[in-house]
């Protein structure tokens, strides 16, 4: 039996199907939180909190620098990342994002690997 992959609720519901480059995957809806999930999404391996990776990625689709999402995570949330790692999580799982954030981020990232260098913190 699928569980919610967020808070392990048995309430969920088969609903349509997200198509990626692996071809397509079940999506649930999970009635206890109110999430999608797909099952064994990659999440299971990470070493970080879903929550605080969606998190992250919107907070930096809504305009944070990859240096302020990481002083939230580390002040929020106790967690050490390097700002390459949530530049990482944003290509991998900005399929999370909705449309509109999700070509935001994408914009926002492209200008980001071109000026990263330059950049001291
Ligand atoms: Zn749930």
């Amino acid at each position: 039996m699928i569980s919610c992959d967020y808070c392990g609720s048995g309430k969920v519901v088969k609903k349509g199907f997200r198509h990626n480059a692996s071809g397509k995957k079940q999506k649930y809806f999970c009635h206890e939180c109110e999430r999608w999930f797909v099952p064994d999404d990659g999440f299971k391996r990470m070493r970080y909190d879903p929550e605080v990776i969606v998190r992250a990625i919107h907070q930096f689709s809504d305009g944070f620098s990859l240096g302020k999402v990481k002083n939230h995570l580390h002040q929020h949330d106790s967690t050490s990342v390097s700002r390459w790692a949530i530049r990482t999580w944003i290509v991998k799982y900005e399929h999370l994002l909705k449309k509109n954030s999700r070509s935001a981020a994408r914009q926002r990232l492209r200008g980001k690997s071109i000026s990263m260098k330059k950049e001291s913190t």
